[in-house]
C-alpha cells in the first residue's frame, strides 16, 4: 500500500494526525527534501528507509515504490503542503493504477493557507474579491496562454502566485498591463509557518524592487488583491438585520 500524504507547509505540527500516523507506521518513506521539513521524519520507525525525491526522477521514484510493493511493505510519498497543488502526483498515479498497485491521498495543509494564518489574513472579503485564483509566472515551465497572469489580473480577484518568485520582474509588468492598479496592495510570504517565515508587504508597482531587496529567491507566495489592503464590507453571515438558516434577523 502507498500513502500519499501532504506534510503541511511546514511546522512539524501542521501535518495532519492521520498524515503523522501514517509516517509512523510506514516501512519505505519517500520525501520531497527540498521543501518538506525534515524534522517530520522524526515520526519515522528507527530501521524505516527513507529516500529524498528531490534527487529523484519519476522512475527512481516508482523502483522504490515497486521494490517496497513486492516485499509487501508499506510506501509514505509525503509531498510538501498539499499534494493536489503544484505535486506532480498524477502522473505517479495513473503509473501505479498501470502497475496495479493500491494507494490512497492523505491532505495537508497547503502552503498558500499556511501563508492566511502567517499574515492573519482572509482571502475573500465583501466587496473586494469573492474569488482567490491559484496560479504562477510562466517560467522554465510554461502556463497555458489562455491563463497567462495577464488575462487572469483583468478580474483582480484575490491571486496567489506559486513558484514565481524569481520571475518578479516580468510578473509585475502583467500584473499592471493585465488590471492591477500601482497601488494594489501585495504581500510576500517566505517559508510560512517555519520558524524563519518572513513578510515583506508592498504594491504591485514596487513589487520586483522589493523581492530583489529581500534577498529571497525561493519557498514565497506572492499574494496580490484588495485583501491584503485595509478596506472591506462586514459579512452578511453576521450581520445583525441578514436572516439565515440558523438565525433570524433581529434588526
Ligand atoms: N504542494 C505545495 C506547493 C508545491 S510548489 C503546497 O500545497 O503548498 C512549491 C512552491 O510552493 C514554492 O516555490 C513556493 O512558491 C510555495 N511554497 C511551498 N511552501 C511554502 C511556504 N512554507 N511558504 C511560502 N511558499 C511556499
Amino acid at each position: 500500500m502507498i500513502h500519499f500524504v501532504g506534510a503541511g507547509s511546514g511546522a512539524v505540527d501542521l501535518i495532519t494526525v492521520r498524515g503523522a500516523k501514517l509516517l509512523n507506521e510506514a516501512d519505505v518513506i519517500i520525501y520531497a527534501g527540498s521543501l518538506v521539513n525534515p524534522e517530520l521524519l522524526n515520526y519515522a520507525k528507527k530501521d524505516c528507509e527513507i529516500y529524498d525525491s528531490a534527487k529523484m526522477t519519476l522512475e527512481e521514484v516508482l523502483e522504490v515504490v515497486k521494490a517496497a510493493e513486492e516485499a509487501g511493505k508499506t510506501t509514505v510519498r509525503l509531498h510538501t503542503g498539499d499534494s493536489s497543488i503544484y505535486g506532480a502526483v498524477r502522473e505517479q498515479f495513473d503509473e501505479l493504477d498501470e502497475l496495479g498497485f493500491e494507494y490512497d491521498v492523505t491532505p495537508g495543509v497547503s502552503s498558500f493557507c499556511g501563508a492566511a494564518a502567517t499574515l492573519k489574513a482572509e482571502y475573500t472579503l465583501p466587496d473586494v474579491s469573492q474569488t482567490v485564483i491559484i496560479t504562477r509566472e510562466a517560467g522554465r515551465t510554461p502556463v497555458p496562454e489562455r491563463e497567462s497572469i495577464e488575462k487572469l489580473a483583468a478580474h483582480q480577484a484575490t491571486m496567489i502566485l506559486f513558484l514565481s518568485t524569481s520571475l518578479t520582474e516580468k510578473l509585475q509588468e502583467d500584473l499592471l498591463s493585465g488590471g492591477y492598479r500601482n497601488e494594489t496592495p501585495v504581500a510576500i510570504v517566505y517559508k510560512a509557518t517555519w520558524p524563519d517565515e518572513k513578510i515583506f508587504k508592498c504594491t504591485v508597482g514596487s513589487l520586483h524592487d522589493t523581492v530583489v531587496k529581500s534577498g529571497i529567491k525561493n519557498t514565497a507566495l506572492i499574494i496580490v488583491g484588495g485583501c491584503m489592503g485595509d478596506e472591506y464590507a462586514r459579512s452578511k453571515l453576521y450581520d445583525p438585520s441578514f436572516t439565515t438558516g440558523f438565525r433570524k434577523a433581529t434588526e
